[in-house]
């Protein structure tokens, strides 16, 4: 049994009044432990306590700051299997997908060990007679985070190194279906030994967020999350004047041309399809086929899906593991029949998938392929977020780009093909924020930004890159005069230019 705690100060906590939330492992649907629900002075516990910590942790030298960031990434490296089984056991990702995502934060927090070099700042010399002008990168104070489901150790790595780098401090609110990633990792900064308060783990639901939006202690807040949840806390954070950095859904599409390299397409739609079970933000749940492959993509992609191998999470023999509960299960076949309903073939149906036989519980879907699928349907429009495929016929580039752009939510849309023309023109015109090019998951590496635009991004606020410095620090201007102590104000008090400058 996993006991999850809160860590607020330094300190691991229970919540206040007992709360607890069950939590299953989803391969097999049993009981793993049991989640503390923060109230609401839990939570204002925790933001103090960072607000606390700020003062000192701010002004700490960069280098000492960055050690601890060191730090991390060294216990990431050394405890990477650790990490990952923790991943696989309360999301149910799979194994080798789980090793993967812990891979990607190391890489995050190599690019986070560059902070230095980017908050750098500006100076501009002879403005007027004896006057500079600087500007600083400066840290805010607190940041809070709220993570989803489906990626306990990215989401992380989006956030708190970056945050924290730049000389803020952190409180942290894991998602309550994956809780344990953030329990291990958070040991492991404990016991690096990084000052009380800097970083703060709580656990519970919106009401935790929601005493955030009015909390003097809080400068601004990011989520990664679902749509209905980012427009919910854009609304608490306006009200309030608060940052913001809110990452939405999605609905991804692959266009596939006449030249599409076909083995790579059919390999890469299986593994952005149903990885993860299909619950990823990039994962491609469109599949936008020209006329002259379509029939081909059908016959493969069924006959492909048909070998995926679906079982616990952490059996290295499968392909994919189970959704994350029993509620998302519900929702996926709720699709499914949907699907049906308005008139899209099923051509594979993924309810009561085949599975190991020692498994007879779990939340599982198997591969779902429907052809024939019009980009009017409703498991062509709205996010599933389970490992069903829908394919549509277009007749051309621009038939492709229009369904593709008819979608409210833009995260990432990917491009199968050889041919330049297409290529260039799929990148311009496409309406998402991250573009895949013969590759089936967009994924941006750390070094540049992440995410997308229209209904998937409430704001203008990208995590990753140079976009996180700019998110979690405020440019400081400072209009320097220097006075000669032994000649007064000198020539500079009479210069005009210098008064005006200064006046205004
Ligand atoms: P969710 O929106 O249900 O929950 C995300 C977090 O927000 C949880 O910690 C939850 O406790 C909290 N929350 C829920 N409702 C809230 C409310 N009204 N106010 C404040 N907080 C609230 O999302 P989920 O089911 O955990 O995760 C899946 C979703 O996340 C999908 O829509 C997926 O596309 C999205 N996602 C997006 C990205 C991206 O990069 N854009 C990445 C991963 C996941």
């Amino acid at each position: 049994m996993h006991t999850i705690k809160n860590y607020i100060n330094g300190e691991w906590i229970d919540a206040h009044e007992g709360e607890f939330q069950t939590l299953f492992n989803p391969s097999n649907g049993e009981t793993i432990g049991e989640i503390p629900l923060c109230d609401f002075n839990q939570s204002r516990q925790a933001t103090y306590a960072a607000a606390q910590a700020f003062q000192t942790w701010s002004k700490l030298p960069l280098p000492k700051r960055m050690g601890f960031i060191f730090k991390m990434h060294q216990a990431m490296v050394d405890n990477h299997e650790m990490l990952a089984e923790s991943i696989a056991v309360d999301q149910a990702k799979h194994i080798s997908e789980a090793r993967g995502e812990v891979q990607r934060v190391i890489e995050i927090l190599q690019m986070a060990c560059t902070i230095p070099a980017l908050i750098q700042g500006e100076t501009i010399t002879g403005i007027a007679n004896n006057i500079s002008g600087r500007v600083v990168r400066a840290p805010l104070g607190v940041f809070c985070g709220v993570a989803p489901f489906n990626f306990p150790a990215l989401v992380f790595g989006w956030f708190i190194p970056f945050a924290i780098a730049t000389g803020n401090t952190f409180v942290y609110k894991p998602s309550s279906d994956s809780p344990i990633f953030m329990q291990k990792m958070m040991q492991l900064i404990h016991e690096s030994g990084l000052p009380a308060g800097v970083v703060n783990i709580v656990h519970g639901n919106r009401t935790v967020v929601e005493s955030w939006y009015d909390d003097d202690n809080v400068v601004g807040l990011c989520l990664v999350g679902s749509t209905p949840t980012a427009k919910a806390m854009a609304e608490g954070c306006g009200r309030s004047g608060k940052k913001a950095m809110l990452l939405g859904g999605a609905k991804n599409s692959l266009v596939a041309m006449e030249d599409a390299p076909m083995d790579l397409l059919i390999e890469n739609i299986l593994i952005s399809g149903y990885g993860s079970a299909g619950q990823r933000c990039l994962a491609s749940s469109n599949i936008i086929a020209v006329s002259e492959v379509y029939d081909e993509i059908v016959e493969r992609l069924i006959e492909a899906s048909q070998g995926v191998t679906v079982g616990d999470a952490m059996n290295p023999n499968v392909f994919m593991g189970p959704v994350i509960n029993a509620a998302a299960k519900e929702r996926i076949e709720g699709y499914i029949q949907t699907g049906i309903d308005e008139g899209a073939n099923l051509a594979l149906d993924g309810r009561n998938p085949s599975l190991p036989k020692k498994i007879s519980n779990g939340f599982y879907v198997g591969p779902t392929v429907f052809t024939d699928v019009k980009s009017e349907m409703t498991i062509a429009e709205e996010e599933i977020f389970g490992p069903v495929v829908s394919v549509m016929k277009v007749g051309c580039i621009n038939g492709a780009l229009r369904v593709v752009n008819k979608q409210k939510m833009g995260n990432g849309a990917c491009i199968f093909t050889q041919n330049s023309y297409y290529t260039e023109k799929f990148i311009n015109d496409a309406d998402v924020g991250m573009v895949g090019v013969n590759v089936g998951i967009c994924a941006p590496h750390p070094y540049m930004p992440f995410g997308g635009v229209k209904d998937s991004l409430i704001g203008n606020n990208k995590v990753q890159g140079k976009d996180a410095i700019d998110f979690f620090t405020q440019n400081k201007t400072a209009t320097i005069r220097v006075v000669d102590p032994e000649g007064g104000q000198g020539p500079a008090s009479k210069d005009t230019s210098v008064r005006s400058c200064v006046a205004s």
